[in-house]
Formats: structure tokens, sequence, C-alpha cells
């Protein structure tokens, strides 16, 4: 038998933390990082237990189901350490322009079909600005909601105007994507063509568009506990209404392809620490479930998730979209929503102008 130590008074401090934020209440940066610092799988399921109960209060039965269609893929500017679609690697990612009609409202069938709440049209490029492509953009976004069987989302960079932002909004947008990735201390170990100050402030564009804004980060990419604290304050700070936990599926031809894998109970205690941090937030595992939690993965609703990212993800392949809806079926779990609006969420204003920073940090580094 095992005979690792376990502090007998663990359970009582995570179940009196969790009964705080049932009543309303909020845990401080200590309390968060003694969270993130918790070893024992022990304490890690007593963790786990104390954020399915907050799910549960905060959000029910319901689980918030989304999928991507890639509207322009490969050939990015940007240099992220994690992606197979910069110019940077060489990866054997495919490449192609802007999407037709047609894809798109395929996509929008099938995620319709399977009650997806949001389709999401994503583009690997650096960001949208005025001119045709914003054009063509909004034609797409006009498209899908005008379709109805989803609701319209799009991931589509770096926005520099509140033009933009406008635009998008007028077209239908409802929740935009745009991920801070890690925390401010660690951006710059795996992106610097862009800065963490550019993605705050495109997201001030959005938020002053009256956009719902969708944005989490990636785990595995070699940041410490405390990075992925800073990142859930940060999206705390910011008002973020969805929160996607990534995990780094290492690409090879990417600075990343040898990076050692999380282990599955560090990516699930990591969930939890969201859930206790952000309790009203959607808290949506993407990108790396599959290869990183494996047999585990029906546990990430117990660890406090409420969201899904279903279908395939940009340039990866995820397990069948029936056996999600299975999984989710076998936990008395429910996909099906009449309307899925945010209104149990406070609204957070946007987070201050911070153009004369951006660069800055991409120069130094
Ligand atoms: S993550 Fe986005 S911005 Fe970065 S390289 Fe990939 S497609 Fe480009």
């Amino acid at each position: 038998m095992s005979a690792t130590l376990v502090d007998a008074n663990c359970p009582r401090r995570i179940s009196d933390l969790a009964r705080r934020v049932l009543d309303g209440g909020e845990i401080s940066r200590a309390e968060a990082d003694w969270l993130f610092s918790l070893e024992s799988s022990a304490d890690i399921f007593d963790l786990m237990a104390g954020a399915n109960r907050l799910r549960e209060h905060f959000k029910g039965n319901k689980i918030h189901l989304c999928s991507i269609v890639n509207a322009k893929a490969g050939s990015c500017s940007e240099n992220c350490s994690f992606c197979a679609q910069s110019s940077f690697h060489q990866t054997g990612s495919p490449k192609y322009g802007f999407v037709d009609p047609e894809p798109v409202r395929e996509a929008a069938e099938e995620a319709g079909s399977h009650n997806v709440t949001a389709l999401g049209l994503v583009a690997a490029w650096r960001g949208l600005r005025e001119g045709p492509m914003l054009d063509e953009v909004c034609d797409r976004i006009r498209e899908l909601a005008a379709g109805g069987k989803t609701r319209p989302d799009a991931s589509l960079g770096i926005i520099e105007s509140q033009a933009v932002a406008d635009r998008l909004k007028e077209a239908g947008l409802e929740c935009y994507g745009h991920n801070l990735e890690s925390s401010r201390r660690f951006f710059p170990r795996h992106c610097t063509t862009h800065t963490y100050e550019h993605r705050l402030n495109t997201i001030r564009y959005l938020k002053n568009a009256g956009l719902k804004i969708c944005s989490g980060g990636i785990l595995g990419m070699g940041e410490s506990r405390e990075d992925r604290c800073d990142l859930a304050f940060a999206l705390k700070e910011i008002g973020a209404n969805v929160v996607p936990i990534n995990i780094l599926n290492p690409i090879q031809g990417t600075p990343f392809e040898n990076n050692p894998p999380l282990a599955p109970l560090e990516v699930l205690k990591t969930i939890a620490c969201f859930r206790f941090i952000l309790p009203r937030q959607e808290i949506m595992v993407a990108g790396g479930r599959t290869v990183n939690l494996r047999d585990l993965q029906s546990l990430i609703f117990a660890a406090g998730a409420s969201a899904l990212m279903v279908g395939n993800y940009l340039t990866t392949l995820n397990q069948p979209v029936e056996k999600d809806l299975q999984m989710l079926k076998d936990l008395g779990l429910d996909p099906n929503w009449d309307k899925h609006d945010f209104s149990d969420q406070e609204e957070i204003p946007a987070p201050p102008d911070r153009r004369e920073n951006c660069g800055k940090e991409a120069a130094v580094v």
C-alpha cells in the first residue's frame, strides 16, 4: 500500500473554500495558490468534489457545446510556439485561403444536428482590419446568424480599431474567441510577434462593442502553476464569459514538439482551480483533451468543466461527437439549451486602454 502522507485538515479547508464560493464569496490569490499546489490524488479528488458542487450550483446539469470551422488555414504571420499554423514552423499543416459560404453552411448544419450551442469561425492570421476581408468575414457571420442553427461565434485574431469590433457585432456576431493563452509573465516565452497587451486591447474593443468574450489558455507549454493561477485571475478581471482550457498537443515541427505531457491529474486539478476562481463562467475543455486525458476525459465535469469543444480541432482530430454526447448522457448532463445567453454572469467593464504598451514586450524579447 502507498504510504503517501495526507494532511487531515485538507478536506475541511477545501470544503470551507467551496462553501464560501457557493455563498457568493471569492477565494483570495493566496488560497488559489494553495489549491494549485495540492499534490496528492486524495487532495485533488477532494478539490474536484468541491469544484463539481460549484458547477452544479452555478450551472446545473447544462453543458455548453461549441465547435469550430477553420475559415482560413496556415501561413500565419505570427510565431506562437504551440501552433501548427504559424509560417515560422515546418509542420505540414494544411494551408488555404478564406472559405466560401458552403463549407461554413455545412459545418453549421452538422453543429445544429448535434445540439451544439455555438459554431466559431476561426482564421489563422494575425488579425482583422477594415477592408474587403472584413466584408467577407461579416458576410459569413450574417449567413451563420440567418441560418439560425447555432450561435455565430468567431476567433479572428487581433483587432486594432473599435470600428472593426463594431462591424462584427452589427453582422450578428455574439461571442469572440481571443485567448490570453498564459500569464503576462510567460506570454513572451511562446509568442514574440505580438504581445499580451495586444490581446488585452483586442478584448477591450470587443467588450466595448457589446460582444461576449471567450478567452482562456493552453496548459503544458512549460508554464508554472503560478502562471496558470495568474491566467485564471486575469480572465476573471477581464470578465471572460467562456474560458477554454486547451492542453498542449505537441506538434512536430513546432518549438514545443518535445514538451513533456502534463499528468492528467494536474490537468484536472487546474480545471478545478479555475472553477473555484471563476464560479459562474463557462469553463470549456478544448484542444488536447483526448490525447492528454485519455480514459479520464469524463472526469473534466467532476472537476468543474461546464462546456466542451466537440468535433475536430483546427489541426488535430477529436473523438466523434456521438461519443461525447453519449459521455454527457451517461453522466446525467444535458447539452440542450433553449437559449444560452450568459445572463447568469456579471457584466465586467472593458479593460483599460493600453495601446501605448503594445509592441514593447515584443521588442525586448
Ligand atoms: S495561434 Fe493564431 S496567431 Fe498564433 S500562429 Fe497560430 S493562427 Fe497565428
